[in-house]
């Protein structure tokens, strides 16, 4: 499959990474947002939140801890922002289920 983030998790494409498990892979965003900017997708393919099944239960789990540890070790104790587009409505650019981490200031919300 032609999947950029399936590149990134097996090496083919180049990451700066940040944190890895059995389950999900985490690296840095290549344009970010904010001074934290960090991607974290599980390493077996999902297209987005839209098609996660009951099955991928593990797998989400593993994302979550990441995001705990990555926050944690980033030094984000004054809170970040966690998201994840779905499809063309939500801007999801890569098909690959991912999650932002975004960090390191004060964040708007605006649309
Ligand atoms: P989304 O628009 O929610 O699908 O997010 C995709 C994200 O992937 C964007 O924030 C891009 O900046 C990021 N991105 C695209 N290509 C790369 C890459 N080669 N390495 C790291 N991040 C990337
Ligand atoms: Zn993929």
């Amino acid at each position: 499959m032609d999947c950029l983030f399936c590149k990134i998790v097996n090496g083919e494409i180049p990451s700066k990474k940040i944190y890895e498990d059995e389950n999900c892979y985490a690296f840095e965003d290549i344009n970010p947002v904010a001074p934290v900017h960090v991607l974290i997708v599980p390493k077996k393919h999902i297209n987005g939140v839209d098609t996660i099944e009951a099955s991928d239960g593990e797998i989400l789990k593993s994302i979550f801890a990441a995001i705990k540890i990555i926050a944690k070790d980033l030094k984000l104790n004054n809170g970040y922002r966690v998201i994840s587009n779905v499809g063309e409505d939500g801007g999801q650019s890569v098909r690959h289920l991912h999650f932002h981490l975004i960090g390191g200031k004060k964040l708007a919300w605006t649309f």
